[in-house]
């Protein structure tokens, strides 16, 4: 993916282009990300080193579903910095739900990101219980996963039946050694899928290295 496509940017920096969004909230930084001004539009540097999503873009992720107006239900927003991005992304008409269940990261999330982006919905629970998730309004055109749990697959997949639209997208960060230490990560990968094929059309998968170690990400589609 090497064209601007209005979701994200290829903006020059010290004498690279680099990904970034343009930021929705002017002069606020959420990790010291670099800003950029570029004919009167502020733009926020999105580092592959700090975000999966900004990763599996550097490495030819084929679909890009984050577009102005999406819906994203994001389970596992931690303190929120792939979160802020897709926030650039969907724009004030859009919605990004954040699911975070640790109390620690998730006051960084609330008093950092969410505070500043009304269009974002901070969720502060279990993402293993989606029935108690009361803000969620309607199904949403993106499930975006990156739990880092043993069951993440089973705990994805419970979330899109609630809230995903038929035809939806489905991102699946498979961080391979919290699931089974003692199978190679191809392996697991493989078997992840598996589990997403009676529902999902499995698009694409994308090793995240060399900017995250030991991560995959699965691209699917709905078709229930
Ligand atoms: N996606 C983040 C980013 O790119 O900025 C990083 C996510 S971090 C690897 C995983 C996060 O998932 C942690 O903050 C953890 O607390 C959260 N998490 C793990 N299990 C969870 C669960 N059952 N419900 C909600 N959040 C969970």
């Amino acid at each position: 993916m090497e064209e601007d496509n209005q979701s994200f940017f290829w903006i020059k920096s010290e004498g690279q282009n680099k990904l970034a969004t343009e930021n929705m909230v002017p002069g606020n930084q959420v990790y010291k990300e670099k800003l950029i001004i570029k004919k009167n539009i502020e733009y926020r540097l999105w580092d592959p080193f700090r975000s999966k999503l900004a990763a599996a873009v550097m490495n030819d992720l084929d679909y890009f579903p984050f577009e102005n107006k999406s819906t994203v239900l994001y389970l596992g927003a931690s303190t929120g910095t792939t979160v802020s991005h897709i926030s650039d992304i969907v724009g004030p008409s859009g919605i990004v739900y954040g699911v975070e269940h640790a109390s620690r990261v998730a006051r960084d999330f609330l008093d950092r990101v969410a505070t500043y982006r009304k269009n974002i919905v901070p969720i502060l629970q279990d993402a293993r219980k989606p029935k108690e998730y009361f803000s969620v309004f309607g199904k949403v055109d993106v499930v975006y996963v990156d739990i880092a749990q043993p069951d993440q697959t089973q705990i994805a997949i419970d979330n899109c039946e609630m809230f995903l639209k038929k035809g939806g997208y489905f991102f699946l960060v498979i961080k391979t050694r919290s699931i089974d230490v003692t199978k190679a990560p191809k392996r697991i990968v493989e078997e992840e899928i598996e589990k997403l094929k009676p529902r999902f059309d499995v698009l694409q998968t994308i090793d995240l290295h060399p900017y995250d170690k030991d991560h995959a990400m699965v691209v699917s589609k709905y078709n229930h």
